[in-house]
This record gives structure tokens, C-alpha cells and sequence, in this order.
């Protein structure tokens, strides 16, 4: 995953001792990142430059390492307990608490729960109660994921130059996207250990039914489609193996939090949700990671405004006004995020559109951030 403005907020909420180790969460822990970085975009037909996209620092961390960073010297206040699946919320009649029942059996009560469980977040169905309104949207375009690994010629053609090292883009005119980065290039000395992350988007109507229904057929697919584009994107799928079975198809949705009829109780500031809980977007900006941090940021502030309080009888609305501003800021701000994201998928499978993209007239970054 990409972090690039979301290394502001991380900064204020981890100390600068674990932040320096940074490097070690990276796909390539050996290749140093840069202080400002250009995201290419090339057109996938010719090859041509179209755009490179002004970053600040650009992190392509892997997501297991990030938590093991994360993790460093927690046993000191926090307890985490890992494979609890929530499934179900009751309040307490007083106002006070929270408690959260998991499909394991047993359950946890507490003064607040910050719902963090993903694009698919069961918190969002018990919160909003309608199914229909927690239920993502899906939008006319899908894509197939691939991880593959190489030889070692074909692994390093694929990070050498004129490729980028760590990640590219690449729409093409017939209105397909094609992205290609490096996800685990931690074995320096073995290329052939190193694994890519490949996939191809193209537009398919929402309610279309994919006619591949087996995971080979999803390969043939993809490698139809990645020949015809230049390399690296031509090579990468060529080189995967027809009986791939690291390979993902899926439709793309959001979900807007911005929406009425997405507004949910946060039951006197008890319960409320962030990260991609609260506003899964489509993938082509590269932004969910980065608003998921600015949102524990947030949130962080709005806890130490209302945990003073806890022993007051003022407690229960000094919670109830904490959550209720970060959940405005959090909600404008992304559901924002969630449209521009949504332009930007559009505009990357239609040419006609492409100069359009919110990411190439904005850049990356954010406008406001608080
Ligand atoms: C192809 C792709 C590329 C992307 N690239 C970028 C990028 O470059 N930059 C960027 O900023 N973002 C990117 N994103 C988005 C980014 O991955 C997400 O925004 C980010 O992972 C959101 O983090 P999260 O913790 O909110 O949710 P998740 O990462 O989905 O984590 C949710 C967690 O909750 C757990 N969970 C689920 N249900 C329950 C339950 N009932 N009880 C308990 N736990 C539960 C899950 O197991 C999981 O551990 C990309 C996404 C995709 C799909």
C-alpha cells in the first residue's frame, strides 16, 4: 500500500523511535525512499509517458510489516486480542457502555468501540440496522489481482530500468488500467523470491454477470488482456503460470458516508466507525490508507477530549460531542474522497476522460486535512 500525506498523521501518533524503522516495513526494506517522489503513468499501448504525478515521500509499505512495526513495545497499556470476530453490539440502558459479542464465544465491554473492520464492516450493518444502506455500492468496473513470483532474469527485468523499481500505471486507450509494483522484495541477493502485485481493470457493468467462473478461466482472462500492453504489464502476465491460484476477481465498490441515508446512530458517541468501515473507495488514487491514519489521528484527539471526563457526570456528552466532530470531519473529508476516487476509476478506463482524472489535475494529496 502506498503512504504518502498519511505519514503526517502517523507521525503525531507513534513515537519517532519506531517511525525511524520505517525502511523495515517497506516492500524493498534496501531501496531508500526518496524526500519527494513522481508516480508514472504511461500509456499502456505505446509505452509513452502521459503524466507524472508530484508525491511527497511515497512509502510502499506491505502490510504485515507495517503492523509488526506498529506492534513494537505494545505489551506496555494495550491488550490485543487476535481472532475475535465481532457479531454482534448491545448498549447498556444507563448510557455507558458498549459491549461487543464475538462469533468465538464470549465478549468485551467498554466505554467506546471504534469499528475498524474493512470494507465490509459488519459494525456498519448493526450500526445501520437497514442492510440495504450498509451494503456497499458497486460501480461498472472490475478488476483481476494477481501475485506473482519469477525467475530470476524475469524478475529483475521487471524492476529494472526504464521500469519503475517498486510500482507503475499504465491506462490504456481500449479502456483497460494495468498496475504492476513489487510487494515483498525483501530477499536482495534472490530476485527469484521476490513476489509482484499485478492487475488489470476494465469496465463491466454492475449488475453484468462475469461469464469466467473459475479461477483458470479468470487467468486466461487477464492474460488476453495483458497482451496488449507493452512491457512490463505484457511480460508479467505472459510469465504467469495458467494454473495461477493467487488470483482475485473482483467487482469494485464504495460506500459514501456522506450519504443521509448512510448517517448511523453513534449511540450517545459509544460507537463509531473508521478506515474503510467507513468509506471503502475505489483503489485508483491510492488514498484509502492514507485517510484510515488521518482518521485514527482524529479519533485519537477526540478520546483525550472526552477521557478526562470519565469519572464526571458530564462524561456521557463530552463522548457523545467528541465523536459526533470527528465523525463530521471524518465524514466530509472522505466522503469527498469516495467520489473523487470513484472519478478517477472512471477517467482511467476512458480515454476521452483521462486528462480529467481528479489525480492528475489534484495530485495526490489532500486539500483539507485538519
Ligand atoms: C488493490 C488495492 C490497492 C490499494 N492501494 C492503496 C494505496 O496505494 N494507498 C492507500 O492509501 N490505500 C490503498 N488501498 C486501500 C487500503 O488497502 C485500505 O484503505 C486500508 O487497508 C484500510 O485499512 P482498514 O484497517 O480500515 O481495513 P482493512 O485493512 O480491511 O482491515 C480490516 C480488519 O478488520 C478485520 N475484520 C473484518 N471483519 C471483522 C469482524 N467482524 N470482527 C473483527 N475483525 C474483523 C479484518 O480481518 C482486517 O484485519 C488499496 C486497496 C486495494 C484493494
Amino acid at each position: 500500500m502506498g503512504l504518502h500525506w498519511g505519514m503526517e498523521p502517523l507521525s503525531q501518533l507513534v513515537p519517532e523511535y519506531i517511525l525511524a524503522r520505517i525502511q523495515e516495513a517497506q516492500v524493498d526494506p534496501h531501496v531508500p525512499t526518496k524526500e519527494t517522489d513522481r508516480v508514472r503513468f504511461l500509456n499502456g499501448q505505446t509505452g509513452e509517458l502521459i503524466k507524472e504525478i508530484d508525491s511527497s515521500k511515497f512509502y510502499r509499505l506491505r502490510r504485515d510489516k507495517l503492523r509488526r512495526l506498529l506492534l513494537t513495545d505494545m505489551e506496555d497499556g494495550v491488550e490485543i486480542h487476535w481472532g475475535r470476530t465481532v457479531e454482534g453490539i448491545e448498549y447498556s440502558s444507563d448510557g455507558q457502555t458498549v459491549t461487543c459479542r464475538f462469533a468465538e464465544g464470549g465478549s468485551d465491554t467498554g466505554l467506546a468501540l471504534m469499528a475498524t473492520d474493512g470494507p465490509h464492516s459488519t459494525l456498519r450493518s448493526l450500526l445501520l440496522l437497514d442492510g440495504v444502506a450498509a451494503t456497499t455500492t458497486p460501480i461498472d468496473y472490475a478488476a483481476t489481482m494477481c501475485l506473482t513470483r519469477h525467475t530470476r532474469e524475469h524478475a529483475l527485468f521487471l524492476r529494472s530500468p526504464p521500469h519503475h523499481p517498486l510500482y507503475q500505471a499504465a491506462p490504456h486507450p481500449k479502456g483497460y488500467c494495468a498496475w504492476l509494483s513489487l510487494l515483498d522484495g525483501d530477499d536482495k541477493e534472490h530476485p527469484e523470491n521476490w513476489t509482484f502485485f499485478h492487475y488489470i481493470s476494465w469496465k463491466e457493468g454492475r449488475d453484468e454477470i462475469n461469464p469466467r467462473r473459475t479461477l483458470q478461466e479468470h487467468v486466461a482472462h487477464i492474460k488476453t488482456l495483458g497482451s496488449e500492453f507493452v512491457d512490463p504489464w505484457c511480460s508479467v502476465f505472459a510469465w504467469m503460470p495458467d494454473d495461477c491460484q493467487q488470483v482475485t476477481y473482483a467487482k469494485m465498490h464504495h460506500w459514501d458516508p456522506s450519504l443521509p441515508e448512510h448517517r448511523w446512530d453513534n449511540h450517545q458517541g459509544r460507537v463509531t466507525l473508521a478506515g474503510d468501515a467507513a468509506h471503502p473507495m475505489t483503489p485508483q488514487r491510492g488514498q484509502g490508507l492514507n485517510h484510515a491514519i488521518q482518521d485514527a489521528f482524529t479519533l485519537c484527539q477526540a478520546i483525550q477530549n472526552f477521557w478526562p471526563h470519565r469519572r464526571d457526570p458530564s462524561f456521557m456528552d463530552a463522548r457523545h460531542a467528541a465523536i459526533s466532530r470527528y465523525e463530521a470531519e471524518m465524514i466530509e473529508r472522505t466522503g469527498a474522497e469516495v467520489r473523487l476516487s470513484a472519478q478517477t476509476a472512471v477517467a482511467m478506463h476512458d480515454w476521452s476522460k483521462l486528462m480529467e482524472s481528479p489525480s492528475f489535475k489534484r495530485g495526490l494529496h489532500v486539500e483539507q486535512q485538519s
